[in-house]
């Protein structure tokens, strides 16, 4: 099993390995500068170094590392000047990522603000195929969203009809994250749902498409769109139906990423023991 969580890279990107390796990661997710911006600072090439160096010396496998995109930038926009930020940022975070070796790139899919789906998907599909042609072996990861209002891509079947319109296809993969799909509506409290839910999602995105599982139980009910992630056996999925997840990705050999909270319940360090706990 590769397993790890969201790490801070405060400090200098580097750290990020440090902060992976204390927690005993065998995968690890960052943000390659800040998140809240639009404008990223850029990267020196001794940070580059020491990221892959300690990398290197570490026993993380340089596959089972990805970075998310920054909040922002939103690729389904109507606005003009929004659309071409986001689609400028992604670029800019595949040649980041290039750059530190990171294979896989997390991105959101955005919000068409009350334009259609239809049109949506549109320009998401064209801002996507644009960072498709970045020459570097990074893949983007279309991750499927909660469902909130406006939003594109909570439903497998979406996810499947904009990924089949990207090209290249080896440029892009896809992104699990099991809050998001319990709360638009998936089960995945027992083992029997997991299976149907996989199983749904492999007949419509494939699952050898799927490159990374972010494991977050969820604060909210089955179906409720809200995006609150919650410790692991705490939630509203639960030990079991995470247990079960965790069995079925292992089986593809896709890397376990964390996106829990850090509050007086518990800290990353404890949920990924009881991750691994549970296998
Ligand atoms: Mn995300
Ligand atoms: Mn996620
Ligand atoms: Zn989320």
């Amino acid at each position: 099993m590769q397993i790890g969580c969201h790490v801070s890279i405060s400090g200098s990107i580097d750290k990020s390995v440090d902060n992976a390796v204390e927690r005993d990661c065998s995968a690890f997710q960052i943000f390659t500068r800040n998140p809240r911006g639009w404008n990223a600072k850029e990267l020196v090439e001794q940070d580059i170094e020491n990221f892959k160096g300690k990398l290197e010396n570490s026993k993380i496998d340089r596959m089972a590392i990805c970075a998310h995109m920054p909040y922002l930038p939103n690729l389904s926009t109507p606005k003009k000047d929004g659309f071409e930020k986001s689609v400028n940022t992604l670029i800019s975070e595949v040649e980041r990522c290039g750059k530190l070796g990171i294979p896989y790139l997390v991105t959101h899919l955005g919000s068409h603000l009350g334009t259609g789906e239809e049109e949506g998907i549109k320009r998401l599909v064209k801002g996507l195929s644009k960072a498709g042609q970045t020459k570097n072996d990074v893949k983007i990861l279309l991750e499927n969203s909660a469902g909130q209002k406006n939003s594109v891509g909570a439903n497998f079947e979406q996810l499947a009809e904009i990924f089949n319109q990207l090209k290249p296809v080896k440029k892009f993969g896809v992104c699990f994250d099991t809050c998001h799909a319990f709360v638009s509506g998936y089960d995945l409290r027992t083992d029997k749902a997991v299976k149907e839910t996989f199983s749904e999602f492999d007949d419509s995105v494939g699952i050898e498409n799927l490159k990374i599982l972010h494991l977050n139980d969820a604060k909210g009910e089955i179906g409720c769109n809200l995006d609150r992630h919650y410790h692991i056996g705490l939630g509203n999925i639960g030990e079991k139906g995470l247990g079960a997840v965790i069995k079925t990705v292992n089986k593809e050999k896709v890397p376990i990423i964390l996106e829990t909270p850090i509050d007086d319940v518990r800290d990353d360090f404890e949920n990924i023991r009881i991750v691994k706990g549970l296998v």
